[in-house]
């Protein structure tokens, strides 16, 4: 194993400072429609990156742009410095993996794993070994004669992912890579795949709908919507500090509102909401997040109807119908719950208000 681990290493390497993958500018057209618009965007080496938006925001033709399976009608995509205009996808060294796997079902465990190799003419004896070594590497160790229609969604999806890796890709894109598994499945592979990333020094563009999965998986995650790039940043930046509205409903968020601020109060449908010490007078969007809105005895404060309860494991999520203002929704420790039908006093904690970037009223 540790041979693999060393091998993937020594694997190819790119000047220092320069990005594995660069997109400058890339647009994609099908008849009647971009599904790409000007996108850029770097994927350093060792990265994971994650595209995450709703179905139809792009991601899979990101993917089939990089690896020469769309036509880019503008802009450059580099890999390792290289211009890959012209350059067919089987010789892009890059490892695929599309959300329904294709496993080929006439061929074994093994079959399936070294299709690469046999592609790319390894030697029999050397590919056994690689391809032992990826099965180990992917918990599924002495699994080369199993036929693959006998193994579970989850193994076969390691099958794929030990398909992929075998040809040492420079790039390893994943689409939608664990989609059709059970949620617990789901969870724990994740934690598997980052940690086999990591060992393996693997530089990876995954791409998902499901914002758990890309917060778990990558170090930075690109929001698309209608086939632009809404925002890139860290998971923790981008779950804390939403680009505009578009990102913030993506993300689960409700509690939006316009507001206008001045003496740090705002000034919103709910009342007055104190934000964030340094934020600028004058109109914003807010954000309240459910954690900040808490419930108080004071009589003075702003009164909600529970309208419902949604148990969260580890808190409870409260609907609320304000007597002013819109919807809003409150997270709230399970022991201080209060019945659907109550009526609850408001208070916000303006650590938890996030004002969005100016213009971000995007709906
Ligand atoms: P996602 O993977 O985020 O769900 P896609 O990249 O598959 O989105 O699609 C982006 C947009 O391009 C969608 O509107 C989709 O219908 C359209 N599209 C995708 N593939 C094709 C194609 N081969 N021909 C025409 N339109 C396509
Ligand atoms: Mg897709």
């Amino acid at each position: 194993m540790d041979r693999v681990v060393a091998a993937e290493r020594d694997g190819r390497t790119v000047a220092p400072g320069t990005a594995l993958l660069e997109l400058a500018g890339v647009t994609v057209r099908y008849p009647g429609r971009t599904a790409l618009h000007d996108v850029t965007l770097d994927v350093a080496e060792h990265e994971t990156v994650c595209v995450l938006g709703p179905s139809g925001s792009g991601k899979s033709t990101l993917l089939r742009a990089v690896a020469g399976l769309a036509e880019v009608a503008a802009g450059t995509v580099r890999l390792a410095g290289r211009d890959q205009a012209g350059v067919p996808a089987h010789r892009r060294g890059l490892g695929l993996m599309f959300q329904d796997h294709q496993l080929f079902p006439q061929r074994d465990v093994g079959g399936n794993v070294g299709f690469g190799l046999r592609m790319r003419r390894v030697p029999r004896p050397e590919a056994g070994r690689r391809v032992a070594e990826l099965l180990d590497l992917v918990g599924l160790p002495g699994a080369e004669r199993r036929s693959v229609d006998e193994l579970s969604g989850g193994e076969q999806q390691r099958v794929a992912l030990a398909r992929a890796l075998a040809p040492r890709p420079a790039l390893l894109m994943l689409d939608e890579p664990l989609g059709q598994l059970d949620r617990h499945l789901r969870e724990r592979l994740v934690v598997e795949l980052r940690e086999l990333f990591r060992r393996l020094g693997t530089t990876v563009l995954a791409v998902t709908h499901d914002q758990g999965e890309a917060f778990a998986l990558a170090d930075r995650v690109v929001v698309m919507r209608d086939g632009r790039v809404a925002q890139v940043g860290t998971p923790v930046e981008v779950w804390s500090r939403p680009a505009d509205d578009f990102v913030a409903r993506f993300l689960g968020f409700r509690n939006l509102a316009d507001a206008t601020v001045g003496d740090g109060v705002a000034d919103t449908p709910w009342g007055r909401v104190p934000v964030p010490a340094g934020t600028s007078d004058g109109r914003h969007r807010l954000l309240l997040r459910p954690s900040g809105v808490r419930l108080t005895p004071a009589e003075d404060a702003p009164r909600a109807l529970v309208r419902a309860r949604t148990f969260r494991g580890d808190h409870v999520l409260l609907h609320l119908a304000p007597e002013r203002g819109p919807a809003l929704e409150a997270a709230c420790a399970l022991r201080e719950a209060p019945a659907e039908g109550e009526t609850v006093g408001l208070a916000f904690d303006p650590a938890e208000v996030v004002v969005l970037p100016a213009g971000a009223e995007t709906r």
